[in-house]
């Protein structure tokens, strides 16, 4: 990544390894991902990443997003509770955020619902 090209003040500066993970370490995207969400450039950095396209892209996670996200034609993620891979439509964003969960919209709904019949029965 040329952190030239990156808004100014972002965390990728400091821990540029960090941000290319190997794709297939869930736990490594993930912990790239979360620099990006608590990087204060995060806002800018997401306009900077729109302007991308897959040949002018330098790699790696930027924006809290990989490589295959950012690619409009490949606009898909693989849940991390179900394990389906499915559009981006069908999973929820960060409140306040640009940014997709990693859970589907049909997980979160389970756990939720989970959630409320639990609570039920604490409460009966
Ligand atoms: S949001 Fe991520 S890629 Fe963008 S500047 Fe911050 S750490 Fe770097
Ligand atoms: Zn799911």
């Amino acid at each position: 990544m040329n952190p030239f090209l990156l808004p100014s003040g972002g965390t990728c500066v400091q821990v540029p390894g960090l941000m290319y993970p190997d794709p297939r370490d869930h736990s490594a995207v993930q912990e790239a991902v979360e620099t990006c969400l608590n990087c204060p450039a995060y806002l800018a950095c997401t306009a900077y990443a729109e302007t991308l396209t897959p040949d002018t892209d330098p790699g790696g996670v930027i924006a809290a997003l990989t490589f295959e996200e950012r690619d409009p034609a490949n606009a898909q993620r693989t849940c991390h509770e179900c394990g389906e891979t499915k559009p981006l439509r069908d999973f929820g964003r960060h409140s306040g955020k640009a940014t997709h969960r990693r859970t589907c919209k049909g997980c979160m709904a389970d756990r939720s619902r989970e959630l409320r019949l639990s609570r039920e029965e604490v409460a009966a």
